[in-house]
């Protein structure tokens, strides 16, 4: 129950799905949480309903954009004005799209690399200074497996996962020497808001094909995220952690 007592963790996109579920999960671990996001009036909610929940003020919601280093700059600064510090970053904000590469304009180009992997290194470009003044901290970055394996469409989605993926690899060789671990996390396929725009027949053909027989589950991701940002995994970086009832098995 105590897995993250006295550390502190800035989740990026958590007012809902997999974000809200990793700060319900911190703090039943002993953590304080700022939860960020460009959702305002839901990130606030979250937090509220969770610190209902806890009956404490463990959790604390904040308006980021991931795009704005200046948003960042609010949010490192949020977790050491109330909480002391920063020790756990979880780059998890995103955003999903299916077109495929002819169908990808320049718009939907930058709108999504700029959410999906600027984002993430912004993200841990501000948050370093305040883990290094911890001694140490842990990065988490969401990246998925688009970001191991191809598909048809999701072109732009594919390729920004693909280089989460090697940004946490870059970073966690940089920052090692600091103790600051880095690794990615790649969820398969997660019943979220997000996946509302894949089509009911393909989810369901989706269903068969993973080993699991099932969709997971925002919790089952938060479960994996929260070994990485606990000290179970204090040797554990530069790695690429997979969440998906085998899909990428096959
Ligand atoms: P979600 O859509 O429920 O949550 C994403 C959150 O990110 C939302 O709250 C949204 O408001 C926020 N967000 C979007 N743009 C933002 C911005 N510019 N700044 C700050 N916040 C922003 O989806 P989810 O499934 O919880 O996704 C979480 C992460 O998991 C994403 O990075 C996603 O790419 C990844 N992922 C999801 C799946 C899946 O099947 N759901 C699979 C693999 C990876």
């Amino acid at each position: 129950m105590d897995r993250l007592k006295n550390k502190v963790a800035l989740i990026s996109g958590g007012a809902r799905g997999q974000g809200a579920a990793e700060a319900r999960l911190f703090v039943s671990e002993g953590a304080c949480v700022v939860i960020g996001d460009v959702r305002d009036d839901l990130c606030k909610t979250t937090a509220d309903e969770i610190n209902q929940r806890a009956g404490g003020n463990a959790v604390s919601a904040v308006h980021l954009d991931v795009t704005r280093a200046a948003d960042w700059r609010v949010a490192v600064d949020a977790c050491t004005r109330m909480f002391g510090g920063l020790d756990v970053l979880v780059n998890n904000a995103g955003i999903f799209n299916m077109s495929g590469l002819e169908d990808t304009d320049e718009e939907l180009w930058d709108t999504i690399v700029n959410i999906n992997q600027k984002g993430v290194w912004l993200g841990m470009k501000e948050a370093v200074a305040a883990m290094r003044k911890r001694g140490g901290g842990s990065i988490i970055n969401i990246s998925s497996v688009a970001g191991l394996t191809g598909s048809t469409g999701s072109t732009a989605y594919h390729g920004t996962k693909g280089a989460v993926r090697l940004l946490t690899k870059a970073a966690a060789v940089q920052y090692g020497p600091e103790n600051i671990r880095v690794n990615s996390v790649h969820p398969g396929i997660i019943n979220t808001q997000m996946i509302d725009i894949v089509p009911a027949k393909m989810r369901a053909e989706l269903h068969h094909v993973v080993p699991l027989r099932r969709e997971g589950t925002a919790e089952d991701v938060a479960r994996l995220v929260l070994f990485l940002d606990s000290d179970y995994s204090s040797y554990c970086t530069g790695s690429e952690f997979v969440v998906d009832g085998g899909l990428t098995a096959m």
